[in-house]
């Protein structure tokens, strides 16, 4: 695992990390963290493009990514794996790392497949699904332990040396896009009964490629072009025209404040996303790892800037307090994930 950190570099960090964490949650502060736009880097996936890879086993994107990641991918010591307390349960995905239909910590993209009733037809869609790498990551907002950032190449990452696992990140994401292992990470090294819960794993926009000028893996691996990289606003731009062209529908630029990974379709996305819900119910598959569309999701970020006010005023008592409180501002009406 990357990112190794001793407990005394642990402690040392999050205390002043949790007080840049908490400091994301105003708008006024994250105007100083805002990756400058011409950095920031973008995905446009083309909808109408895209045909799943229907003739291969494993889509071309998938085995690319899983290909690329597989020195991040979680390490289990699977005889230590153990419930933290009060928990009764952990999430072991180590038996299941061929799984590639959903997200699991063992595979950060999979594609999704729908049927869509439109203009009196019937259209097979395939929806290529990974983190949507917010402007403004909800998922960073509420991590206690700032092990999330957004890189000012847009990518945003998690620190797998500093994340606990505790998958409040999750909670908050409006896709449920991070996917947590248990018995990994550093609180396996803490007090594993009583603490953490693993690391949570997800895209990275692979940050390490971008940062060297060049694109994703599954940029690379499409045989159809069907996903586009560039700047974020040479991919609003392609995002828009091609959707104008089509007389189609843009999906990521406002959605929970604007992300850098749009999608294209010339089916409205209601309708995408209620036939990936349908689709999800049929299967009685409710859990994490296969993400909604839902469209105009807001960014619950924006109305926390009291919470950090009192972080930054009170650092102890504050960092729990606007922890707890953001957390629950953000989980909303939304059901806990059962752990
Ligand atoms: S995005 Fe490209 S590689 Fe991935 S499933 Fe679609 S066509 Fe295949
Ligand atoms: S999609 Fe979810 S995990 Fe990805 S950056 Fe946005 S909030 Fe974070
Ligand atoms: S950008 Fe990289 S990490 Fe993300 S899905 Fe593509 S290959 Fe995987």
């Amino acid at each position: 695992m990357g990112n190794q950190v001793t407990r005394r570099d642990f402690i040392r960090n999050s205390s002043g990390a949790v007080l840049i964490g908490t400091a994301i949650l105003s708008g006024a502060d994250r105007a100083f963290a805002a990756p400058k736009q011409s950095l920031e880097k973008g995905t446009v996936i083309d909808l109408t493009v895209c045909d799943g890879c229907s003739a291969k086993n494993t889509p071309a994107c998938v085995l690319a990514c899983r290909t690329k990641n597989q020195d991040k991918f979680p390490k289990v010591d699977r005889e230590k794996l153990t419930p933290y307390w009060p928990q009764k349960t952990y999430e072991d995905w180590s038996d299941k790392q061929d799984m590639t239909n959903r997200l699991t910590p063992y595979n950060w993209t999979f594609v999704d497949k729908v049927e869509v009733e439109h203009n009196g037809t019937t259209e097979q869609i395939f929806v290529p699904r990974r983190c949507m790498h917010c402007d403004n990551p909800t998922c960073a907002g509420v991590c206690p332990f700032s092990a999330i950032k957004k890189d000012e190449n847009g990518a945003v990452t998690i620190n797998d040396g500093h994340c606990m696992g505790g998958a409040k990140c999750r909670d908050v994401c409006p896709w449920d896009i991070p996917q947590r292992q248990a018995g990994v990470g550093l609180y396996m090294k803490l007090a594993p009964e009583y603490l953490g819960g693993g690391v949570m794993y997800k895209c990275d926009m692979c940050a390490d490629l971008v940062s060297q000028g060049k694109e994703p893996a599954c940029v690379t691996a499409c045989p159809k072009n069907a996903i586009s990289f560039g700047t974020k606003q040479e991919m609003i731009d392609l995002a828009n025209k091609r959707a104008k062209a089509i007389n189609g529908f843009v999906y990521g630029e406002k959605e929970n404040g604007g992300t850098s990974t749009l999608y294209v379709s010339k089916v409205p996305f209601e309708k995408i996303d209620k036939a990936i819900k349908e689709s999800k119910k049929q299967a009685n598959d409710m859990k994490p790892g296969r993400p909604n569309m839902e469209v105009s999701i807001e960014n619950k970020l924006d109305s926390l800037s009291g919470m950090a006010l009192s972080a930054a005023i009170a650092p102890v008592a504050g960092i729990a307090a606007a922890g707890f409180a953001a957390y629950h501002k953000l989980k909303g009406g939304k059901q806990e994930h059962e752990e």
